[in-house]
């Protein structure tokens, strides 16, 4: 048995006594390129990454649910026939969303009658994902918990449904309003691939990365700060979207692209203009990426990665100093790419270096966060990896 699952199993015998029925894990996340272009129905690009919340479970003979996490002190109990959206709070609200959300899919229709035939459960989460970094710690959860949920009460559900539950808890249980990618990258991820995900019509297509046979590797940058108006930040772009594709007479941006642009310029005002902007040039940069891998490898693609971090800087304004300066040191510093990633306000940057650049890059971009007088960030490389699996 490997450490995490070691470490998974003797949690669980510490808040539940005796042993798991499985152990089963999910990776986090980031997101190599198409930010904020989900909820527009375009494309995005994550990745697995080699750093997993594994949840050690075992059914019970009643209609009990037990959550407990070694992020959290204390065990959180719900019964399966009281689960309700409004009823769950805190950090519970992820694991326990998705039983709600996957006793309703049980169900078929959402109706009374969901999940009656469905077991109550003891769960303990374990991770060495960051939460709250944008390497999405949520979607960890969630899948992992998904699977583990579908396995032990032997649902059958296939992946993009399970992805659908995890957004399904997310939105309408911890009330966040975010998009599908960070479950569709989590349960479907692949060692040294990506995944392209277009948000229209859910389909996914991996897509080799080639990190490796370029002698080069991704480094997270972590900037340790999050900004207090990150969520009304979200729904306000969110917000934006919605009116620019409405002004624009489209049911989602993803119906523009790049020759609709000068139309947009005369119809939007200059700040929604802008948004806009962001989301179509966003989807293109998506798919040129993709074509640079497959036509030259991942040496080539750089130019889209810097453009997209100038794109949420000046266009979206998602970006924060600290993400600009990780982003701009990695650059001077010889990156082939570097953006900020994930929502935004804070959180985390991704740096494509060349593996003999990697220490170099690292220390340079945290001497100069030191000069800055910004909180030290963490730095680590990260490897594209499987997505949710039973380990044992
Ligand atoms: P991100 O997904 O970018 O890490 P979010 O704010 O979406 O950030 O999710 C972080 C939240 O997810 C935490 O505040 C916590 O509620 C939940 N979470 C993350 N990891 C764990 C864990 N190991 N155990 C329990 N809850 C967790
Ligand atoms: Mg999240």
């Amino acid at each position: 048995m490997n450490q995490a699952l070691q470490r998974g199993s003797e949690y669980f015998s510490s808040q539940f006594g005796g042993a798991p029925d499985g152990l089963w894990s999910a990776p986090g996340r980031v997101n190599l390129i198409g930010e904020h272009t989900d909820y527009n129905e375009g494309f995005a690009f994550p990745l697995a990454i080699d750093k997993r919340t594994t949840v050690a479970a075992r059914a019970r003979e009643d209609r009990l649910l037990r959550v407990a996490s070694s992020a959290f002190p204390g065990v959180v109990e719900a019964n399966l026939d009281a689960l309700t959206p409004d009823a769950l709070t805190g950090w519970a609200a992820y694991p326990l969303g998705v039983a709600w959300a996957m006793s309703r899919a049980a169900a078929g229709d959402g109706g009374a009658s969901s999940g009656a035939r469905l077991t109550g459960m003891d769960l303990a989460l374990t991770s060495n994902v960051p939460a709250g970094a944008g390497l999405s710690s949520s979607a960890a959860v969630e899948c992992a918990v998904a699977v583990a949920l579908n396995d032990l009460w032997g649902l059958g559900l296939d992946r993009q449904e399970l992805a659908r539950i995890g957004q399904l808890a997310e939105n309408k249980v911890v009330g966040a309003p975010t998009g599908i990618m960070d479950q569709s990258a989590s349960l479907l991820g692949e060692p040294d691939h990506g995944i392209l995900l277009d948000c229209q019509n859910l389909l996914t297509e991996s897509v080799a990365l080639g990190f490796a046979a370029a002698g080069a590797g991704l480094l997270v940058i972590d900037t340790r700060t999050s900004h207090s108006h990150a969520d009304g930040g979200y729904a306000s772009r969110r917000r934006s979207c919605e009116d620019g594709a409405r002004a624009m007479g489209v049911g989602s941006l993803r119906a523009l692209g790049p020759e609709d642009l000068p139309r947009a310029a005369d119809l939007l005002d200059e700040k929604t203009y802008r948004r806009v902007r962001h989301i179509i040039t966003e989807n293109q940069r998506v798919l040129d990426t993709v074509a640079a891998l497959r036509g030259s490898g991942a040496a080539a693609i750089g130019p889209f990665l810097n453009a997209s971090h100038v794109s949420m800087r000046d266009d979206f304004e998602i970006s924060t100093p600290e993400l600009d300066l990780a982003v701009a040191s990695a650059q001077e510093l010889g990156a082939i790419g570097a953006r900020m990633t994930g929502g935004g306000f804070g959180g985390a940057a991704i740096a494509l270096v060349r593996n003999d650049d990697a220490g170099r890059v690292a220390g340079g971009i945290a001497r100069s966060f030191a000069r800055a007088g910004y909180t030290a960030p963490a730095i680590f490389p990260v490897t594209a990896s499987g997505g949710a699996r039973r380990d044992l």
